[in-house]
């Protein structure tokens, strides 16, 4: 069976910051349901339009504006709904939905989301638990012991993502030399293109031990619907923080549950988040439940497509995309419980730099009982940065299972079976690769 439907008339506006893998599943989720996809984009203009799209272009760095460019372009055009994929998007995106008069976030809410030192505000005056924190100018370079650094802490960038430019310090040395790299990586020609705000100082913070879990979340009028509590079975202890796996449901208690679901419906609420999709990051350790981060989006990548959604058993799924889709137009269907089945997917580290001249093991990977799919997104020949410099992931495999455990071991196995070359060279223009948001 599949959803009755009369979306003839919707119209959905979009805001990417690039027209990849990403928006390519949102597009598919959309062209499946017959509506009208309305694009605004910061892809260079200058080039081809590959899909025909006549994508609106704005610049995401000047919020208000890209908003105005996309109100003056859709001018007496009926738009219905506003999703905003990735973390740069989403400010742009509040102004556009404010201005259409359609459901979304305030946008101070939305940028408080994108600034890390803002959202440890907003927790910290909300009465959350949040490490102790200060941001520091790169120049003169703090001296711990004077500043109010004790250790471990961890130094990050104010805005960027995907715990890109995230660094655990154990001591003074490896403090200094985070900060610098952290600088080195602002710095670069690819970050500072970004026209990011905040890239002339860095964020530290007490490090939280403690096991870390992923939320993923569906707004409507200030209510928070759970989707998905995630697991992250490998240690995230530094000194860089790429994700790995992510599997649902979590293995933990009922009572730890609660209380992730609680921390989650605080945060948003602290930070005034309204409507549509969170993607957001808790550690649990003794003490409690500790908000990492929010974020106004969906989960990152492909990563989406661990979730499915049906009504019952005889009722075709769907991904967490068209989920999304239906919330943003409310259509039928965005109410749909998740399908009970465990599942997970493996974002799929980068073990070291350098240009991806091979692939192996696909094939191995793919026949393997559990695995769902193998995404290899990384493209040959291109230089792939691993972490702390790096946001862009090898590729995502998929599986599903009974249990969680199935679900973990199946992911293992299959990472297993992949073999990348990746040669050593450094680019010239390039250090730093394609940016991505995930986590
Ligand atoms: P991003 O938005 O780039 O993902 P986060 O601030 O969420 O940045 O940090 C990324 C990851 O780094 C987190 O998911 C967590 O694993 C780790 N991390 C960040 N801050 C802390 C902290 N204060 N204590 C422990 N781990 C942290």
């Amino acid at each position: 069976m599949s959803l009755p439907l009369d979306s003839s008339t919707k119209r959905l506006l979009v805001f990417t910051s690039k027209l990849g893998y990403q928006t390519r599943s949102f597009a598919e989720a959309v062209r499946k349901l017959g509506i009208e996809l309305l694009l605004a984009t910061d892809r260079c203009h200058q080039l081809e339009d590959p899909w025909g799209d006549r994508a609106i272009p704005v610049r995401f760095e000047e919020p208000e504006a890209a908003a105005a460019s996309v109100l003056e372009a859709l001018r007496g055009q009926q738009v219905d709904g506003v999703l905003a994929l990735g973390d740069r998007t989403a400010v742009a995106a509040a102004y556009a939905a404010r201005g259409l008069g359609v459901w979304h976030n305030h946008p101070a809410s939305v940028e408080a989301c994108h600034n890390k030192r803002r959202m440890r505000e907003v927790f910290r005056d909300a009465g959350l638990r949040v490490p102790w924190f200060k941001t520091f100018p790169f120049f003169p370079v703090p001296e711990p012991s004077l500043a109010g650094i004790s250790f471990p802490c961890v130094v990050k960038p104010v805005s960027l993502s995907a715990s890109q430019g995230v660094i655990r310090a154990n001591n003074r040395d490896e403090f200094s030399a985070a900060v610098e790299r952290v600088r080195r990586l602002l710095e670069s020609a690819e970050v500072r293109a970004s026209r990011e705000p905040n890239l002339d100082c860095v964020l530290v913070e007490g490090y939280i031990g403690g096991k870390e879990v992923a939320v993923e979340g569906l707004l409507t009028g200030g209510a928070l619907r759970v989707l998905a509590i995630f697991d992250k079975p490998d240690p995230l202890e530094g000194p860089f923080f790429e994700e790995t796996i992510y599997v649902t449901p979590p293995r933990l208690g009922e009572t730890q549950q609660r209380a992730i679901e609680l921390c989650a419906k605080d945060a948003v609420r602290a930070l005034g988040l309204m409507h549509g999709p969170i993607h957001a990051e808790f550690r649990v350790n003794e003490e409690g439940v500790w908000p990492l981060e929010v974020a106004a989006r969906p989960i990152g990548g492909l990563c989406s497509r661990a979730l499915r959604f049906a009504l019952d058993e005889k009722t075709e799924s769907i991904y967490l995309e068209e989920l999304l889709v239906r919330h943003a137009l409310g259509l039928p269907g965005a109410d749909w419980p998740r399908e009970p089945a465990a599942s997970g997917v493996m974002m799929i580290p980068v073990p070291k730099s350098g240009v991806l001249e091979r692939v192996e093991g696909e094939e191995a990977a793919r026949g393997l009982p559990g695995i769902a799919e193998v995404e290899i997104t990384a493209r040959l020949h291109d230089y792939i940065a691993a972490w702390p410099e790096g946001s862009s992931y090898l590729g995502f495999l998929f599986a599903r299972g009974e249990r969680p455990e199935e679900v973990e071991a199946a992911l293992r196995e299959a990472h297993a079976k992949l073999r990348f070359t990746l040669s050593p060279r450094m680019p010239v223009e390039h250090p730093v690769t394609r940016r991505v948001a995930i986590g």
